[in-house]
């Protein structure tokens, strides 16, 4: 049985990968309460207004669809949005910059000959598509956390170390691979190009749970801040990115996007 079981306490659940990500959400919930399910933390409470459950997908795809399960069985939430970081892969993708998913592909995934590269085997598609309306708002919500920063940076009230970031809108790639060299990204990139999959953003969960939510039939948006190149810095960029600005990213990002619901 889902946990609650009233609509108007339906939780919107906010996923991240990692901890670092999550820690001002975490700050923000009122009312808190920890509940430990599946061998995870899943944080219930109130965020700006709305009722909210708070998780870790953990890193990579099967831990993320694990997660996303519990979210849908245990706790029956309305819908799912996940905020983390990525590596930038598409031309003019930058460290700072935002990438709003429309739909993901598992880069990992081939089973040919049998069938097509990057098809998922019976369920005869390749790309899984985010929430059109979610998505729609999970990007007004981050132009306007961007702009906010922004300005904040320009009246000084605030640094911002990112000051010409951008929000993108596209294809994600996610796999069970941190992708750290120029060759092996750029290799990635071209493959998926070859295949038609011109994708903007490599990470290693939103696929799954993009599977996951398909299969329950649960909205299911996502953004993803820009921690690396997924080049040969990539494992120098991604860790101090993550300790100095992820957790303010998700904070805003999320703030505007609980306020649009
Ligand atoms: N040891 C690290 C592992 C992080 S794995 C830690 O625990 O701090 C990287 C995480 O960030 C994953 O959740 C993935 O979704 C995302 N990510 C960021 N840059 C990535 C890249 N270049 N390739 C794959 N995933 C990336």
């Amino acid at each position: 049985m889902p946990f609650t079981a009233h609509p108007a306490a339906t939780p919107t659940a906010i996923l991240s990968a990692l901890a670092q990500e999550q820690l001002g959400l975490i700050e923000l919930l009122k009312q808190p309460r920890k509940l430990i399910h599946a061998g995870r933390d899943f944080w219930l409470g109130d965020l700006h207004g709305q009722p909210v459950v708070l998780a870790l997908s953990r890193i990579g795809k099967v831990a993320a669809a694990t997660t996303t399960t519990a979210l849908i069985e245990r706790f029956g939430v309305r819908r799912i949005v996940f905020t983390g970081v990525a590596g930038g892969l598409g031309a003019g993708v930058r460290v700072g910059d935002v990438v709003v998913a429309t739909d993901f592909v598992q880069h990992d995934l081939d089973a040919s000959p049998l069938f097509p590269r990057y098809e998922v085997p019976l369920y005869g598609k390749t790309r899984f598509d985010g929430d059109a309306a979610l998505t729609a708002l999970l990007f007004k919500a981050a132009c306007g956390a961007l702009q906010d920063r922004q300005e904040e940076a320009q009246q000084g009230l605030a640094p911002h170390p990112y000051p010409d970031a951008r929000v993108h809108r596209g294809l994600i790639a996610s796999g069970d691979r941190f992708v750290c060299g120029a060759h092996e990204s750029g290799a990635l990139r071209s493959a998926l190009a070859d295949a038609g999959h011109e994708v903007l953003a490599v990470e290693m969960e939103g696929a799954a749970v993009a599977q996951v939510c398909l299969d329950y039939g649960v909205p299911f948006a996502a953004v993803r801040t820009i921690s690396d190149r997924a080049d040969d810095s990539a494992h120098v960029d991604f860790p101090s990115f993550i300790d100095l600005v992820a957790s303010r990213y998700a904070q805003v990002i999320v703030e505007r996007f609980l306020r649009l619901l």
